[in-house]
C-alpha cells in the first residue's frame, strides 16, 4: 500500500457538469435554453421550462432546481467569456488525473447523460475539438518524451471494449458478422479480468490515434448495423503507463502500473424501460442496474474520506451489488439474469483506493425531464 495521504490531495472522487449548445434541430423548434451557471461558485440551475410555468394554475407546477459541483462547464456559447471548450475541460481533469497517473495511481473519467447530451463529444470530440481522450494520450506521450533521464523506462498499452447487454465485445478487433463476445474471469491476484482482450503495446500518439481511430470506427459500425447499439453500450478506452525505475546506486528496480479508464456509459434516458418488451426491456433494465450500481459505487467512493484517525467509511462499496458469486464462463452465461452487472466490476480494481473517479454529467440546454434526472444522478454520487 502506498501512501494514502498524497494520493487523496483534493478528494478522490470530483462531479462536473456540462451543458452543450442548441442543436440544429433545438433551434427549428424554438427550444429554450433552461440552465444557468455561476463559473464564481460552481452552480448549475435547470429552470423550469416556460410552457410549464404559464400553467401555475395546474397543479404541476415545476420550480427552478439549485445544484453545485465541483466544476459546472458552461458549453451553451462560444462567444460567451467564460465559454468552456474542449482544453478547458482537459486542464481542469485530464491533467491532473494524468499528473496522478504518473504517481503510479489508476484513474477513471466517466461521460454521464442522455443520448445527445455530449457524452462523446466530451469523450473522444471531434477532428476539429478533439475530446479527453486523445487529449490525455497526446499528453501522456509528450511526458514521456520529455522526460530524458535515463533510470525510467515507459511502456504503454491500450485496450478499447464495450459492454452491451452485459455482453463484453473488443472493439480492437475488426467487427465479424455476428458479435463475439468475450469471456470475464477473475484472477486472484489481477481481479477481474477481460480473456483473450486485445491489448496492444504502443509507442507513440500516431500509434495510439490509429488504435482509438479503429476502435472508434467499430463502434459505430455495429451501431448503425445493430440500429444505434452506440447509445446502449458502455464503452471504455483503457491505457496502461508501465513505469520501470532503476535506481543506479542501489541497482534496484521498482514498477509502478497505473490504468486510465475513460468510459462513455450508455445513455441513460435508456434506464428508463417503460413500454418496453423483450430485448429493449432487458436492455433497459440492464442498463438501469447498471448505471444504478455505477452511481452508488462512486457516491460511497466519495464518503470514504480519509481522516486524521484513518480512513472513515460511511458505507462499504457496493462491488457485491455488481457481481453474483457465479462468473460468468461461457458466451451464454456472460450476460442476462440476477444482480451481476458487469461494467462496475470490471472497474473494481480501478476504483477505490488510491485510485481517482471522475464523473462527467453531460446535459442538454432545453430537456428539462432529462437534465433533472441527469442532475440529481451527478448530485447523489458526489
Ligand atoms: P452523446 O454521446 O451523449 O449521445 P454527442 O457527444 O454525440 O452526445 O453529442 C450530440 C451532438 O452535440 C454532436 O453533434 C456533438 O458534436 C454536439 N455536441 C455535444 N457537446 C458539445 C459541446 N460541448 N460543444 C459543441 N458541440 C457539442
Amino acid at each position: 500500500q502506498r501512501n494514502s495521504g498524497e494520493a487523496n490531495r483534493g478528494g478522490n472522487v470530483r462531479v462536473v457538469v456540462r451543458v452543450r449548445g442548441f442543436l440544429p434541430r433545438e433551434i427549428e423548434r424554438g427550444a429554450t435554453n433552461l440552465i444557468e451557471m455561476d463559473p464564481r461558485n460552481q452552480t448549475t440551475i435547470l429552470h423550469p421550462p416556460p410552457e410549464s410555468v404559464s400553467k401555475t394554475n395546474s397543479r404541476k407546477i415545476v420550480e427552478k432546481k439549485e445544484f453545485t459541483f465541483d466544476n459546472s462547464f458552461w458549453s451553451f456559447d462560444r462567444r460567451d467569456d467564460h465559454y468552456a471548450d474542449q482544453e478547458d475541460v482537459y486542464n481542469a481533469l485530464g491533467e491532473e488525473f494524468l499528473d496522478h497517473n504518473f504517481e503510479g495511481y489508476h484513474t477513471c473519467i466517466f461521460a454521464y447523460g442522455q443520448t445527445g447530451a455530449g457524452k462523446s463529444y466530451s469523450m473522444m470530440g471531434t477532428p476539429e475539438h478533439p475530446g479527453l481522450i486523445p487529449r490525455t494520450c497526446r499528453d501522456l506521450f509528450e511526458r514521456i518524451e520529455s522526460n530524458n533521464s535515463p533510470s525510467v523506462n515507459y511502456s504503454v498499452r491500450v485496450s478499447y471494449f464495450e459492454v452491451y447487454n452485459e455482453h463484453v465485445c473488443d472493439l480492437l478487433v475488426p467487427r465479424r458478422e455476428t458479435p463475439y463476445y468475450l469471456k470475464v474471469r477473475e484472477s486472484p491476484t489481477e481481479g477481474p479480468y477481460i480473456k483473450d482482450l486485445t491489448e496492444v503495446p504502443v509507442r507513440n500518439i500516431g500509434e495510439i490515434l490509429k488504435w482509438m481511430k479503429m476502435g472508434d470506427n467499430n463502434r459505430t459500425i455495429a451501431s448503425t448495423k445493430m440500429n444505434d447499439t452506440s447509445s446502449r453500450s458502455h464503452a471504455v478506452f483503457t491505457l496502461v503507463l508501465k513505469q520501470i525505475h532503476h535506481d543506479m546506486d542501489t541497482d534496484e528496480t521498482t514498477e509502478r502500473v497505473a490504468r486510465i479508464r475513460l468510459v462513455d456509459l450508455a445513455g441513460s434516458e435508456r434506464a428508463n424501460s417503460t413500454g418496453a418488451t423483450g430485448v429493449r426491456l432487458r436492455e433497459g433494465s440492464n442498463i438501469n442496474k447498471s448505471l444504478t450500481t455505477l452511481g452508488r459505487v462512486i457516491a460511497a467512493l466519495a464518503d470514504d474520506v480519509p481522516t486524521k484517525a484513518g480512513r472513515k467509511k460511511r458505507e462499504v462499496v457496493p462491488y457485491r451489488d455488481s457481481v453474483s458469486s457465479r462468473i460468468p464462463v461461457t458466451n451464454e452465461q456472460s450476460s442476462t439474469d440476477g444482480d451481476f452487472q458487469i461494467l462496475t466490476w470490471l472497474l473494481k480494481d480501478s476504483l477505490g483506493g488510491n485510485s481517482k473517479t471522475a464523473m462527467i454529467a453531460c446535459i442538454s440546454p432545453s430537456d428539462y425531464e432529462e437534465t433533472l434526472s441527469t442532475l440529481r444522478y451527478a448530485d447523489q454520487a458526489k
